[in-house]
């Protein structure tokens, strides 16, 4: 019984060690760690909160984290199970499926638009998208990068938008 209740407590620990306590979102570190090293070719989406500063000024940093906790809930029922998807940075996500189940990027900004905000606040996002290997940590220096380029250009484009990056070859 003592040994059940220590593996019980070792998963315990180890799921709160991988979880973004604010969105229950895998963190950054989980994140890398389930994703490096996958044989499939993977599409990496990164999505980021459009003027979420201007969000923290209208209604608050509490507020801001309740609009981050929605968005969260809304890409986790949007997305297939089975996907990745983690809070990577404070209002960016990053989401990784297999390519031969390639995800919708529109229909997760579709999503978003639709969730019910705090304040009825009209919030989007804008989400960059990229498809290559995902074997090694150079090839997702590469993925990010290109995926990363695509998010600004479609910042750059005027926001709430989906831009593709040409497929990501191996870094290798
Ligand atoms: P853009 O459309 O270009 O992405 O503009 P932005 O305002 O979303 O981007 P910027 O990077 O200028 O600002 C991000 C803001 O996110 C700044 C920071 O205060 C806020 N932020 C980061 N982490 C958290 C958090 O955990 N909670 C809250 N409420 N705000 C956060
Ligand atoms: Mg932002
Ligand atoms: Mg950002």
């Amino acid at each position: 019984m003592e040994r059940d209740a220590a593996i019980r407590q070792e998963i315990s620990t180890r799921r709160l060690a991988d979880t973004d306590p604010l969105t229950g979102l895998l963190n950054r570190r989980a994140f890398l760690a389930q994703a490096i090293g996958r044989t499939a070719e993977q599409q990496l989406l990164v999505a980021d909160i459009d003027h979420f500063k201007r969000i923290n000024d209208a209604i608050g940093h509490d507020g801001g984290d309740e609009v981050l906790r929605v968005v969260s809930r809304t890409l986790r029922r949007a997305a297939p199970a089975g996907t990745l998807i983690a809070r990577i940075g404070g209002e960016e996500f990053a989401i990784l499926a297999d390519s031969r189940a390639a995800l919708n990027p529109e229909a997760l900004l579709a999503s978003l638009r639709m969730a019910a905000m705090p304040y009825g606040l009209k919030v989007t996002a804008s989400i960059g998208s990229c498809i290559g290997p995902l074997a090694t940590e150079a090839d997702w220096q590469q993925l990010y990068h290109q995926t990363d380029a695509a998010l600004f250009a479609a910042k750059h484009a005027g926001r709430d938008r989906v831009h593709w990056a040409e497929p990501s070859r191996n870094a290798a």
